[in-house]
């Protein structure tokens, strides 16, 4: 009883999914990837579990497939980020629906955007079959760094089991606006080094506070070099931690900070590592603690015409390319799905991901089913 109704019904699922406490970390996605793999499989999907860590699973279920055009992707995390420090007023796993908004942690961000996509794609099992065929990336570990789709990207049985794709639906929450891309994210740790000596001494050491001092000033006065983006407009730095020092009465011997750079299509992030490089000097040395490329398709894009129409009947006024603030899975998928067109896309609201009381909204995930189902029909009618 339970079974049909989930894999016919992307309410119920998504209920089933938000009651799964998949917060990240531990995350512990595992189970969610193995109830959507049982729907999957049941219905003819080809699925294949890899884990980055234990219970870290990410699932890729594949459907049909011809020689002559690539399937249709669909992607989605199942991780979850912390609850907060405020309370909630509602249970946040209890998937309650009040006032038609189911409320619980992933709910927008995005356990409905999943259970659209996989119930639209159930229910189009038949028509998927016999044709260019639909393709899921269900992944663990997104909010910290989308780990686990760096994981399938970086091995190469995932790889090619995963195949390429000729578009790429990535369900984070927009309210069912279709977005053509993000910023790429680089995130750099600038530390020094130095001599310790008594603060009453300071001749006699070497301070690395100084140095990291003086690399925040180089950073704040710093242009990168490349001309703004049609869309995105200019990539942005921001020095987001300091710290260095033991106590008062010493000269410190270490010293480091953290930069968050939003970098714009076409920016190549060593490129840009170089240019800081050479203006931070010999004193600091960088290591990355996340590399996440951008992701731009242009509006003129044929499949990201269609998307747009199917969209469109949803919104009184004309829809307009618009880009998210934040990134997503697609910058490590992309690379091994052979860059087709991208778009992001799904049920939840873009507000609330993150947020205590997050919800989404009923009526959008049946939405989103429509629209996800409308995509699949587009890519897999016969070939004429
Ligand atoms: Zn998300």
């Amino acid at each position: 009883m339970e079974q049909t109704a989930l894999h016919s019904d992307a309410i119920s699922l998504t209920q089933a999914l938000v009651r799964m406490n998949t917060i990240n970390p531990p995350g512990h996605e595992d189970q969610c990837a193995h109830l959507l793999a049982r729907l999957l499989g049941e219905a003819g999907f080809d699925c294949r579990f890899t884990e980055f860590s234990t219970r870290r699973t990410t699932l890729i279920a594949k459907l049909g497939g011809r020689p002559d055009k690539l399937p249709l992707c669909f992607t989605g995390h199942v991780d979850v980020v912390p609850l907060g420090a405020a309370p909630w007023t509602v249970p946040p796993f209890s998937a309650e629906i009040v006032d038609g908004k189911l409320y619980g942690r992933g709910s927008s961000d995005m356990k409905s955007g999943v259970a659209a996509f996989v119930v639209a794609a159930i229910s189009l099992a038949d028509l998927i079959r016999d044709s260019a065929g639909i393709t899921m990336v269900i992944t663990a570990g997104e909010e910290t760094g989308c780990e686990g789709a760096f994981h399938l990207a970086n091995s190469t049985a995932d790889r090619e089991w995963l195949g390429q794709a000729g578009a790429l639906v990535v369900a984070e929450p927009t309210a069912n606006v279709p977005y053509i891309g993000h910023k790429g994210a680089f995130w750099l740790k600038a530390q020094a080094e130095g001599t310790t000596s008594h603060g009453s001494m300071p001749e006699q050491g070497d301070n690395a506070i100084y140095k990291v001092a003086r690399a925040a000033g180089a950073l704040e006065a710093f242009r990168f070099d490349e001309p703004a983006h049609a869309l995105m407009g200019r990539a942005t730095l921001n020095v987001g931690t300091i710290a260095g020092g033991l106590n008062v009465n010493s000269v410190p011997d270490a010293a480091e900070l953290t930069i968050d750079i939003r970098t714009i299509p076409g920016q190549d992030h060593q490129h840009l590592r170089r240019c800081l490089c050479a203006v931070l000097g010999e004193q600091i040395t960088l290591q990355t603690m996340l590399d996440v490329p951008s992701v731009y398709t242009p509006p003129d894009e044929p499949w990201i015409k269609t998307v747009f129409a199917c969209c469109q009947p949803l919104f009184p006024a004309p829809l307009s390319a618009q880009s998210v603030s934040y990134f997503t899975d697609a910058a490590a998928l992309l690379a091994p799905l052979g860059n087709p067109p991208t778009v992001i896309l799904g049920p939840g609201e873009l507000q609330l991901a993150h947020q205590t009381d997050e919800y989404c909204k009923v009526s959008r995930i049946n939405e989103a089913v429509k629209i996800f189902s409308d995509l699949i029909l587009d890519w897999c009618r016969p070939a004429s």
